[in-house]
């Protein structure tokens, strides 16, 4: 197994605009599933977004899922409505209902298609994409290789960090990804280990601070999809004692 680490940088973060938008909840409409969207800011958990028709409004963060840029990379929308959302007019100033769940199937297979961050094995460039991938996806406009991202979480982590990540971010290559998973080290955190003299135990601790990264956006969401399951679940044992 010959494999290597490698550190880059460029981190997508959203835009923060700020801006006063409170008042009462005022839905200029509806927006279905796959509607493409451009974000334009943040503002207390709402997406200022502008469609393809040019209208403005705010839907939650949570409906919003950055377009594939390993398939896209130069597109006139960044974001995909993920689930029938209203569209308002102003940032509405009240906690909105959630939607009434969808069935267990729908939800999971939202669940699985989450974005994952991913990094081009010889630009350093990258890219977003639905996370249901065995470990690299293809960049569409290049056909370079671009690899799940990987994050070590060790607190005095000498690897650079960059681009406001809170952690170190790498990638790694299998030099065949059909093989079994190789071991996942940082290699900035070596400086601290003497690999060769550590117990089993001491390898399983360090094995603990590296992890795949996710997204900021697959966070969130992961969150309120398990709510929503939660929701759907509570929703069948009421339909079944009545
Ligand atoms: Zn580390």
């Amino acid at each position: 197994m010959n494999r290597s680490l490698h550190c880059f940088g460029r981190v997508v973060v959203a835009a923060f605009f700020l801006a006063n938008g409170c008042g009462s909840p005022s839905s200029s409409g509806s927006l279905q599933p796959g509607t493409e969207v451009q974000l334009i800011g943040e503002e207390e958990g709402f997406g200022k977004i502008q469609t393809a028709e040019g209208e403005v409004g705010y839907v939650p963060l949570g409906m919003l899922k950055q377009r594939n840029t390993a398939e896209a990379a130069d597109a006139d929308h960044t974001h995909a409505i993920v689930h029938a959302t209203d569209f308002y007019d102003i940032v509405p100033s009240e906690p909105i209902a959630s939607p009434p769940p969808r069935d267990r199937a729908a939800i999971d297979r939202e669940q699985h298609t989450l974005n994952a961050l991913f990094i081009g094995e010889e630009t350093g460039r990258e890219v977003i994409a639905p996370r249901n991938v065995h470990y690299f996806v293809v960049n569409e406009e290049t056909g370079e290789r671009c690899w799940r991202s990987i994050e070590c979480i060790h607190p005095d982590c000498p690897g650079k960090k960059k681009n406001g990540r809170p952690h170190y971010v790498f990638f790694l290559v299998a030099e065949k990804p059909n093989e079994e998973e190789p071991p996942i080290e940082c290699n900035a955190c070596l400086r601290f280990r003497d690999v060769d003299r550590e117990t089993p135990l001491e390898k399983t601790e360090w094995s603990r601070y590296v992890r795949p990264y996710e997204l900021p956006e697959t966070l969130r969401r992961r969150g309120e999809l398990d709510d929503e399951r939660r929701r759907f679940v509570e929703e069948l044992r009421k339909t079944h004692a009545d």
